[in-house]
């Protein structure tokens, strides 16, 4: 028995310490060093059976795991950047502008060295700090008096000034006051030996950022110089401080992301925000049971071991549906550069530098997302692709990268680009590319299995435009808009949705009624004013569309929208449900291959929409073939490239007769 207990305690003083290397081994800061040690202690007068224990041995193992300084070196070759973007991602010439642009201003802000004047009447003390500053990377420059501190101050600005408190005319103290009074945000540090720790501490009263006690340690000069520097460089929050990847899915935003940190040299990780339910999946559980956990941001940034990692949030505009908690909030410590630098995860109960993270957050639409947050990102729209955009990447990325994922070789299988373009148009039906790889994914997976069936398999095969239903079945999409006829009270309109852009039929029907207007569908209260505003003004113009006043006499008149528009498109449906409603009344059937977008005015004014790119792409993927868009969004039409606008007759409409004339037959 005896044994045993000796045993157990050996064990333990074992397990204590080794961790205590591990603290000393973490290049933790001092602070949360020291926090350690005290755990540490702690654990050595609890008995190692109790949960308390369990829970401070595991803590301190976790502690001890995180990179708190390692940090990836970034590579700073912007031109090399630009070379990463464009080999793994076709077209996309505007959102990677854009990215190199936000990389540049990132470089410059990196590469500004931090300037600190460092002032002492002894040469050698005041070269001693030049030299381990310097090895620091700041911008050093010395004084031997505070004179001297002056006139140098006078010439340039700095970020600190690290200052000896005994000097002659003009001593540490004076030179602190006036520093104080000139340049207020400069951080001044005094140095002074141990008798006067109470002059420092007078010091401090009056503005120093921080005194350091002679003879002093490098860590301590370090770490103050840094704290000072960081305190100083903290602007207002700069709004767009963060990227937002904001398009439908398959649209190439997560690859981008996961380029960016190639290009940097730094490690990529995902967090799928859609999928947390609850504060303390962000910010940690408190560490009072067994299991309690960190949250995701401190579980990824310890899984790639580098505190500088690019962190792709994913799904924004999906947070907060049965979220608990406010999670808004949460991400805003998380993302602000203001709260980040110490960042407290409630397991860790001790602050996380997160300010070299580089997030990037991404989001199907705009308009679920809490507006602090939309303030601090810069939003970059991915619209999606064009067939022939799909085509491309398909060709040059997808049958490559499925091809060799499957087992096969590219000289077993070639993909003719008649093949993937009927992919594209009848067994997919979305505004990026996801579907698209898994329909190709789909052909090589069946290659793959034939190849091994046949013992004599052939080759090489190609994949032609006529052996893709072999391969995938009957197609999967039809052109409702080509395929079918032109009728009354059925208009073509252009949505907006999670997933890109999409048409839509909107329906109007009458029947003997009292007067009623019923409208059917989920779009709310914002179509049912889209409804009714376009009731009202056929009604007050009647006699220009040939019908008589009473027409509403006795009649109910049904309107239905298929759901599927994102709410805040509501208003953009007024003038598809316009048309159905006057074709209707009128009996004039309305072109199906004519769709369009625009909320509409009583006076018959069409006032501008959002999402044009989306919708223009969703219309020529339905084979539409004229598309009207309010005159006010001439500059979004404008934006659209060459591409997008082939093959597609995009008129702008700024009022209501303009469209009438041109879609009622
Ligand atoms: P998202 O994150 O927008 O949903 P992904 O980045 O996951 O989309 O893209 C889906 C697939 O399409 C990935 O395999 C990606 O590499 C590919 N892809 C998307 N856009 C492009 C592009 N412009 N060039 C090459 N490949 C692309």
């Amino acid at each position: 028995m005896k044994f045993f207990k000796k045993s157990e305690d050996q064990q333990h003083e074992y397990i204590i310490e080794e961790l205590r290397q591990k603290i000393s081994a973490a290049h933790m800061p001092p602070p949360v060093a020291k926090i350690s040690e005290q755990e540490l202690e702690l654990l050595t007068r609890i008995s190692p059976s109790s949960a308390e224990y369990t829970i401070g041995i595991t803590y301190i193992d976790y502690l001890v795991s995180l990179p708190w300084n390692k940090k990836t070196e970034d590579n700073l070759d912007i031109v090399r950047a630009e070379r990463i973007l464009n080999e793994n991602h076709y077209g996309l010439d505007k959102i990677k502008e854009r990215i190199m642009e936000h990389l540049a201003i990132k470089v410059l802000m990196m590469n500004k060295k931090a300037r600190v004047l460092v002032i002492d009447d002894e040469e050698i003390a005041r070269k001693n700090l030049a030299h381990i500053l310097v090895k620091e990377n700041y911008d050093v420059m010395t004084a031997a008096d505070g004179a001297e501190a002056l006139r140098v101050l006078e010439s340039s600005e700095f970020d600190a000034v690290l200052t000896d408190l005994r000097m002659g005319k003009i001593d540490g103290m004076d030179l602190l006051e006036r520093v104080k009074i000139k340049y207020p945000d400069t951080k001044v540090i005094m140095v002074t030996g141990y008798a006067t720790v109470p002059s420092a501490i007078e010091a401090m009263k009056k503005g120093a950022f921080h005194y350091i006690a002679k003879p002093f340690k490098l860590d301590e000069v370090r770490d103050t110089v840094k704290r000072a520097v960081e305190q100083k460089s903290q602007r207002p929050i700069t709004k767009g401080s963060v990227l937002c990847f904001a398009g439908p899915p398959g649209t190439g935003k997560t690859s981008l992301g996961k380029s960016i940190a190639q290009a940097l040299g730094r490690k990529f990780t995902r967090i799928a925000l859609g999928g947390l339910k609850d504060e303390a999946d962000i910010r940690g559980h408190r560490r009072t049971y067994v299991g309690a956990k960190p949250g995701r941001v401190i579980e990824e940034i310890r899984r790639v071991e580098s505190a500088n990692p690019v962190v792709m949030l994913d799904e924004l505009d999906k947070v907060g549906r049965d979220f608990k908690g406010d999670p808004a909030s949460a991400l805003l410590e998380v993302l602000d550069p203001e709260q980040n630098r110490s960042f407290v995860d409630h397991y860790l109960d001790v602050p996380f530098d997160l300010s070299s993270v580089m997030f990037i957050l991404t989001a199907n639409v705009l308009d679920t997302i809490p507006a602090p947050l939309r303030d601090r990102m810069e939003v970059i729209e991915f619209a999606g692709y064009t067939q022939e955009e799909k085509a491309h990447i398909a060709l040059r990325f997808l049958c490559p990268k499925q091809i060799r994922e499957k087992g096969l070789s590219s000289n077993q299988v070639d993909f003719t680009e008649g093949a993937v373009k009927k992919i594209i148009q009848e067994y997919t039906h979305e505004a990026g590319i996801r579907n698209l790889e898994r329909r190709i994914a789909t052909v090589c997976r069946k290659l793959a299995r034939k190849t091994l069936q046949n013992t004599g398999s052939p080759e090489s095969v190609t994949i032609a435009s006529d052996s893709v239903e072999h391969y995938l079945g009957r197609k999967k999409f039809h052109f409702e808009v080509i395929e079918e006829q032109d009728r009354i009270g059925v208009a073509t309109g252009l949505v907006r949705t999670e997933t890109g852009g999409d048409i839509i039929f909107v329906e109007a029907a009458k029947m003997k009624g009292d007067k009623e207007l019923i409208i059917t569908g989920s779009l709310g209260d914002v179509m049912r004013e889209s409804a009714q505003t376009a009731l009202s003004y056929i009604r007050s113009n009647a006699g220009t569309f040939g019908i008589p006043d009473n027409f509403f006499e006795h009649r109910d008149i049904h309107i239905h929208v298929p759901s599927g528009a994102i709410q805040k498109d509501g208003p953009s449906a007024g003038i598809t449900i316009l048309i159905a409603l006057a074709s209707l009344l009128t009996g004039r059937p309305a072109l199906r291959d004519v769709a369009m977008t625009g909320e509409i005015t009583l006076t018959g004014r069409i006032l501008p929409v959002s999402g044009i790119q989306e919708k223009i792409l969703a219309a020529k993927r339905a084979k539409v073939k004229t598309v009207f868009v309010p005159a006010r969004n001439r500059a979004d039409v404008e934006e659209l490239t060459d591409d997008m606008k082939k093959d597609i007759d995009i008129r702008l409409a700024d009022t209501i007769p303009d469209v009438v004339k041109a879609v009622l037959v």
